[in-house]
């Protein structure tokens, strides 16, 4: 185990618990860390009150760590403002905001485009609101290799387009989305950018204004956090200009019996009682990953995916799903052994301690594009060492034996 993985696994208390476990299930959600876990019992222990309502000490405490947490994920993202951070339930929550709240101002003709590498929560809250409002879905092919065809941009931005919804990183094929050209297309003719940022908030701190989109949206879980909570940040002037999504109090300026208006972004679009703890967890969790050394820990995490390929390379009767090489890609490696069912390998696999995800991955047009049913996906994290990364693969020359 090299000084970094074995460091970080220290931080990571569920990992102490299961000393022979070999998670590999990053992708779908990433173990608490530690400064989470502490923020969450902290508030839950000296200032649990509702937030934005009481005036009593107790309930100022709460607002300000609530505030507070805000803060903490305005600066990982680089954000302009934490005015600018809305906190949702995560990443489908915050992408259905949009659909609703940007989508209401659509009308038919209107086009959204989307990629074919989407998770289903980038493809079903857009088809859902082609269905309200006649909006056209255009959707951007890949290359061979599963990344977002930007040779065809051209071919599939026209003057009509309104949103660009894509994919920051795959989840599938951890492909990440070289985002100049799309940024600059949508610009062209005046559309609005969302950037699903579920997968790549997990591999560093993501610097929003560099990126130049509009809306970017991710979850908790996903970033060491607790579950429940997600963020959509959105440009100040992008979120000013959208009506509110759910209604209900904390999101009002003054309801009268007829008619009411509405607070000032983020509040307008976090109606009811927030996920307050989980809020303060994902914010402690985003503080602390902020001062990690994300050179190194990348570097580290790409030497094992590259280790997970090399040795997956030389098994026989395996397809690769995604990229082979380490370039413009997060550490998440799926693959598929024909004629086995990727539920059965994962079983196997689980018999020796390594958890991995087999399926669809809620992306099943990408699995469509690669004329697979589903794929088994190892995804790496910093406090993973060369041990999981062997015992994947020993488990794999099992499942050869055993299943072929
Ligand atoms: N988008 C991507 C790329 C994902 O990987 C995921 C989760 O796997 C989601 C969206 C949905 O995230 P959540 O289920 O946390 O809302």
């Amino acid at each position: 185990m090299t000084f970094q993985a074995a460091a970080w696994r220290k931080h990571f208390p569920l990992l102490a618990n299961h000393p022979r476990l070999h998670y590999l299930d990053n992708a779908a959600t990433g173990q608490l860390c530690e400064a989470a876990f502490d923020a969450v019992t902290h508030h839950e222990l000296t200032h649990r009150a509702n937030v934005l309502r009481g005036t009593y000490r107790l309930a100022e405490l709460a607002d300000s760590a609530y505030e507070n947490a805000r803060q903490q994920v305005a600066k990982y993202l680089n954000a302009a403002s934490d005015a600018e951070v809305v906190f949702t339930a995560g990443t489908t929550a915050s992408i259905n905001l949009v659909a609703h709240a940007f989508g209401e101002g659509l009308k038919a003709g209107d086009e959204v485009l989307l990629s074919l590498a989407e998770h289903h929560s980038n493809f079903v809250p857009w088809q859902m609101l082609r269905e309200r409002r006649g909006v056209t879905l255009r959707i951007l092919p890949l290359t061979t290799e599963g990344r977002l065809d930007l040779a065809r941009l051209g071919d599939f931005i026209t003057p009509r387009c309104r949103l660009v919804a894509v994919t920051h990183a795959s989840n599938v094929t951890g492909a990440i989305t070289d985002l100049v050209p799309v940024v600059a297309a949508a610009r062209a003719v005046g559309a609005r950018v969302l950037l699903d940022g579920a997968q790549a908030v997990q591999h560093g701190p993501v610097d929003v204004a560099a990126l130049g989109a509009d809306f970017y949206a991710f979850s908790g879980h996903k970033a060491f956090g607790p579950s429940g909570v997600g963020v959509l940040w959105g440009k100040a002037e992008a979120l000013a200009a959208l009506p509110p999504f759910l209604g209900g109090g904390g999101m009002i300026g003054r309801v009268g019996a007829e008619q009411t208006t509405y607070a000032l972004p983020p509040r307008r679009f976090e109606a009811g009682t927030p996920p307050i703890a989980q809020a303060i967890g994902l914010g402690a969790a985003l503080d602390w990953l902020r001062e990690q050394p994300w050179t190194a820990l990348n570097a580290h995490t790409a030497r094992l995916a590259q280790r997970l390929i090399d040795g997956l390379a030389v098994l026989p009767g395996l397809t690769f799903i995604g990229p082979r090489d380490m370039r413009e890609r997060l550490p998440i490696v799926a693959f598929d052994l024909p004629g086995i069912h990727p539920h059965d390998i994962c079983q196997v696999l689980d018999e020796r301690g390594v958890a991995v995800r087999g399926g669809h991955h809620c992306a099943q047009p990408l699995m469509d594009f690669f004329g697979v049913q589903g794929a088994v996906r190892a995804s790496i994290a910093p406090y993973n060492d060369e041990a999981d990364i062997d015992a994947l693969l020993e488990g794999m020359r099992d499942v050869i034996r055993r299943l072929t």
